[in-house]
């Protein structure tokens, strides 16, 4: 078992295994000759569904709890919203500025059509503003910054299927920031016998969330620490609507999965893991696959070390003991806990190692060995 990586090591394994997401986001999908089309400052426009207008021309923005109130002329928190005249508009629609053909592995999901490919998409923008965010280069961007493709939800669909992806991600930044051009892919890609995944943060509005509930097959939501502290201090953000977006997927039979990224000093503590695995169990079940990710020194906490193997295999135990059945760990790739075990027999059900998939012992959804079903969407 391999039990350690230097940040240089990981970013090797992440390039050949098409994760590292870089300017100028091209290592995936389009080819050359498509991403030669990219254009700096392409900006289209659509109307929002969810803004209310104010007095003097100004709006309120109803899609995320942050709730911006928005004059004339001016732009959200997350960058890609403008009030034009007292209406309020998403300026990506259509614009994604990075597109790839990725593992789901990588998303990650472990619970839904393993070995497949995800074709993931994103605009610039964010409504968090995470210290430690992988991707700032486009989260922390406007759409001016960065290059863009002209590439409507009908294309998006058609060249998934060329590509031979059987689910379409919205990913890499959160996605409800480019909501109407994820609601209009989901249901074209839909139709066309194609996933809806998304990884979020999980920072929406209840009602947009029930409406995108009705194209979003799965989910799998940063739950980044267990307190409102770590929330407002590394995010910029809120734990109280992440938890009410996770009650909301359950409810709404989303296929569920949970990330936690585990900072050094952050939001390692022991008993606050603990709250949040026992939170997990209770109001989302035992069963929901909970990734403890390893922290790599980034954007703005360069200073802080990468997460101790060891951090991670202690809190991976607070996991189980909490009751957790499905409790992985990620960026270290060749850990055991990035293998599947069925919760009733022990024995391993799916292999991985990194975003490799070796064995599945798997039938129809059940474990090969004692049948017990494992949660996920597995045909
Ligand atoms: S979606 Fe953007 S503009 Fe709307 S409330 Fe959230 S951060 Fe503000």
């Amino acid at each position: 078992m391999q039990t350690s990586m230097t940040k240089r090591e990981f970013l090797k394994f992440c390039g050949t295994s098409f994760c590292l997401l870089s300017a100028p986001y091209l290592l995936g999908f389009p080819k050359a000759s498509e991403a030669q089309k990219a254009k700096k400052g392409l900006i289209k426009t659509k109307l929002s569904p969810y803004f209310t207008s104010l007095e003097g021309g100004e709006i309120l923005c109803e899609l995320c709890p942050r709730r911006c109130r928005v004059s004339k002329g001016k732009r959200g928190f997350c960058r890609v919203r403008e009030n034009r005249e007292g209406k309020y508009y998403s300026l990506v629609y259509g614009n994604p500025c990075a597109v790839h053909l990725d593992p789901i592995e990588k998303k990650p999901f472990f619970h839904l059509l393993p070995g497949t490919t995800s074709f993931s998409l994103a605009t610039a923008g964010c409504n968090f503003q995470c210290k430690f965010c992988q991707n700032w280069e486009i989260s922390q961007a406007s759409p001016e910054d960065v290059y863009s493709y002209e590439f409507p939800p009908e294309s998006v669909v058609t060249k998934a299927k060329e590509a031979g992806a059987r689910s379409i991600a919205y990913t890499y930044v959160e996605p409800t920031i480019y909501y109407e051009y994820m609601m209009d892919i989901g249901l074209l890609a839909k139709r066309a016998g194609l996933l809806n995944v998304c990884h979020s943060n999980g920072y929406i509005n209840p009602i947009p969330l029930r409406n995108l509930c009705k194209v979003l097959d799965a989910a799998n939501i940063d739950l980044k620490g267990f307190t409102e502290t770590f929330y407002r201090e590394l995010c910029d953000g809120e734990l109280s609507p992440v938890l009410e977006t996770l009650k909301t997927l359950k409810k709404e039979k989303v296929h569920l999965e949970i990330t936690n990224l585990v900072v050094p000093t952050k939001n390692d503590d022991v008993s606050a893991l603990q709250e949040m695995c026992l939170w997990v169990k209770r109001e989302l079940g035992a069963d929901t696959p909970i990734h403890f990710s390893r922290f790599y020194p980034l954007y703005k906490l360069k200073s802080l070390p990468p997460t101790p193997v060891s951090t991670l295999d202690k809190t991976r135990a607070v996991a189980l003991s909490a009751g957790l059945e499905y409790v992985y760990i990620g960026n270290i790739p060749g850990h055991e806990a990035e293998n599947t075990f069925c919760s009733k027999c022990k024995k391993m059900i799916i292999q991985r190692t990194g975003y490799m998939i070796g064995e599945i012992h798997l039938k129809a959804g059940k474990c090969a060995y004692c049948g017990k079903p494992l949660p996920g969407i597995w045909a």
